[in-house]
């Protein structure tokens, strides 16, 4: 085996010494070890056979490398195998339920995948001619009419990447907006302490400081806190709604009022929307600015810093300044695709004759496969499907709070029904036993754990977020193996302590991966 020819020595999982005999490779069935492409490959392996390239004379001068690049080779079945192995030791949505919180981690139609495929969609370039891919186009420019009608808003700006990434296109619409009407000098951001962290760091990185607004005991924004705050040198608010404890921000309208008043801008983190879909429209809500998170409400696969999408609701006071490029349809059915020297023109039919857009965020148009994947969710669901969504969503979370809070310490369980997630806390386990105890327990159990320690406000929170599409029996078996876990806990089983014990590795230092990463192979 290529693995033990390069004298790589397997490292059988500790904790199952004694229950189970070692095996010779360390593979345990169907659980097979892998080493690193590093350890395995070597320079003179290839996977292609290709005749010796001509040679010409180098223009690279003294920049010519000198030493072989040092990268590793496998043959081609040896680097499908090497990858396959590495995916068997992950966790997916398609392997089982994910509840992590904050991320609306839901199962992705094949469908989508179908159509995003489609060579009309996947076989063009962001620089052919707009009458070669009016198609496109036009997906673009339909799902953004979806959206400002899902939100009840003005605008949509569909270019940011990302949720954090629309986040910084809402503030700097924001920003624009204020310096339009002279007052830049408006420099302060207030966020609730529950805030995701993406929340300040945007807010920051936009030249702005912030500042924390507290929660109630019921898990909620002070409202009287916050109004007590505003004043002229306030920026805006941003608040998440449904808010990252899972509860609905019952006050968002008169908090957006009080900040209209005192002259600032409501943004609103949509990260949630999946919860109120078809159900709330956030410009109902006084909402500036919010953006939403294609890969969590309309599906999408996300995860693991693969794409995501962040097209961004704004409200009549913001669309003004939003990023260009945009779509816009002329009435003889054709897509435009408005840059600069168009935008004077397109903005008397779109904005009132006002156009300040702040610039653009992206080289192109946005992520053009996430937006189809996301349009056919939408077409495939309709306008009622969207709304059992936000509903089935919102009943499986309160079936797993409800089922588990005689066992676990649910903080928020007197606020009345949750939304979407459900929060627990570590109070109530043995002493000396933490939140993180029972996350690794969980993946013996075959689940990917919950959110830890977030939001910040619970000690030790578990934040849970079943999503949509799992039935009444997968519920009940997480919920089954979550009591079984904290009923271990509570009761000191110092088992928990060393686990997880069945997966390929066991408790690493994260706190040193996350700090001291190692990211380059020394040999
Ligand atoms: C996921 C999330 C974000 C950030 O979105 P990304 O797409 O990961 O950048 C922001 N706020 C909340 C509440 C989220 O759940």
């Amino acid at each position: 085996m290529t693995i033990n020819q390069s004298g790589w020595k397997p490292t059988a999982p500790e904790a199952n010494e004694g229950t189970a005999p070692a095996t010779f490779t360390g593979n345990r069935a169907l659980m097979l070890e892998e080493a690193l492409i590093f350890e395995i490959g070597d320079a003179e392996t290839t996977g292609v056979d290709l005749a010796d390239a001509p040679r010409v004379a180098s223009k690279l001068g003294n920049l010519a490398r000198t030493a072989p690049i040092g990268l590793p080779g496998l043959s081609e079945p040896e680097t499908v195998r090497h990858y396959t192995r590495l995916s068997r030791q992950n966790y997916a949505i398609d392997l089982g339920l994910f509840p992590l919180g904050s991320c609306t981690m839901k199962h992705n139609p094949r469908l989508n995948e179908k159509m995003a495929r489609l060579p009309g969609f996947a076989d063009i370039h962001p620089l052919q001619p707009v009458d070669t891919v009016q198609g496109a186009l036009g997906v673009i420019n339909e799902l953004a009419f979806w959206l400002i009608d899902l939100t009840g808003m003005h605008a949509v700006a569909m270019s940011p990447k990302a949720g954090a990434h629309g986040e910084l296109c809402g503030i700097l619409c924001i920003k624009a907006a204020l310096e339009a009407r002279g007052e830049g000098h408006r420099k302060v951001i207030l966020v609730p302490e529950s805030a995701h962290g993406t929340n300040p760091a945007t807010a920051a990185f936009a030249g702005f400081s912030v500042e924390d607004i507290p929660a109630t005991p019921d898990g909620r924004v002070d409202t009287e806190a916050l109004k007590a705050r505003l004043g002229p040198d306030v920026a805006g608010v941003m608040i998440t709604n449904p808010n990252t404890c899972g509860l609905f921000e019952r006050d968002l309208k008169e908090i957006s009022d009080a900040v209209h008043a005192a002259g600032g801008y409501v943004y609103c983190d949509g990260a949630n929307f999946n919860a109120i879909v078809g159900r709330v429209r956030p410009g109902d809500l006084g909402v500036d600015a919010m953006h939403i998170n294609l890969h969590k409400t309309f599906s999408t696969p996300h995860g693991g810093g693969g794409p995501g999408s962040g097209p961004v609701v704004l409200s009549e006071a913001l669309s003004p300044f939003a990023p260009l490029p945009y779509t816009a349809k002329t009435a003889d059915g054709h897509i435009h695709l408005i840059e600069e020297e168009r935008a004077e023109e397109f903005s008397k039919e779109h904005f009132g004759g006002r156009l300040d857009s702040f610039g653009r965020m992206v080289a192109f148009h946005g992520q053009m496969g996430m937006f189809t994947r996301a349009l056919t969710y939408i077409l495939s669901h309709g306008a009622d499907g969207l709304r059992q969504v936000a509903e089935d969503a919102v009943l499986n979370a309160n079936y797993v709070l409800r089922s588990l809070e005689d066992t676990l310490d649910a903080p928020f369980a007197g606020s009345g029904p949750c939304m979407h997630e459900a929060i627990f806390s570590d109070a109530g386990l043995a002493e000396g036993f933490s939140t993180i105890d029972v996350a690794k327990a969980l993946i013996d159990e075959g689940f990917h754990p919950m959110t830890m320690y977030f939001p910040l406000v619970v000690h030790g929170a578990m934040l849970v977020e079943p999503t949509e599409t799992e039935s009444k029996a997968a519920l009940d078996q997480f919920i089954g193996a979550l009591r079984s876990v904290a009923e271990r806990a509570k009761a000191g089983d110092q088992s928990l302590k060393t686990a997880p014990h069945f997966a390929p590795r066991a408790r690493l230092d994260e706190t040193l991966a996350a700090r001291k990463p190692v990211l380059v192979w020394k040999d």
